[in-house]
């Protein structure tokens, strides 16, 4: 039996992170959005999905602050913030946190706006993850 994996579908979405994009999936049978990566779309199980450029603004669903207790491998990385953020698309990505001003989270609060912020090629290749920034209002 074949496994298609995720590695071919998931390329195009970590190559634009690299570049600085964030992309998202849409789906060409019935114009929805969506993410996560899948091979079929989720509202009409079309195998039409492309790739597309997301604006990169979105609000804060929900997020934490890691400063000890880190798994393994992320240890001197603390600390660091995760958060869920929704999109302006109406989609939800997983992503990392820009420390703000103060070189914390502390300017940072559920369902307050966030903008995708692009980290550096080499952090991409090492933490292939979208990073976000604080929307200061
Ligand atoms: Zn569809």
């Amino acid at each position: 039996m074949s496994d298609p994996g995720m590695e071919p579908l998931t390329r195009p979405y970590y190559d634009a992170l690299g570049r600085g994009e964030l992309l998202i999936q849409h789906c060409g049978s019935c114009g929805r959005d969506t993410m996560y990566p899948r091979h079929r779309c989720p509202f009409c199980y079309e195998a039409e999905l492309g790739w597309v450029r997301a604006s990169g603004a979105g609000v804060l669903h929900s997020f934490a602050v890691t400063r000890f207790g880190a798994p393994t491998g992320f240890e001197s990385q603390t600390p660091y913030a995760l958060g869920v953020v929704k999109l302006a698309e109406g989609v939800q990505v997983l992503g990392r946190l820009w420390p703000d001003g103060d070189g914390g989270w502390g300017a940072y609060r559920c369902d307050a706006p966030v903008r995708f912020r692009p980290a550096s090629e080499d952090e991409i290749a090492r933490r292939p993850v979208p990073w976000f920034a604080v929307v200061h209002q």
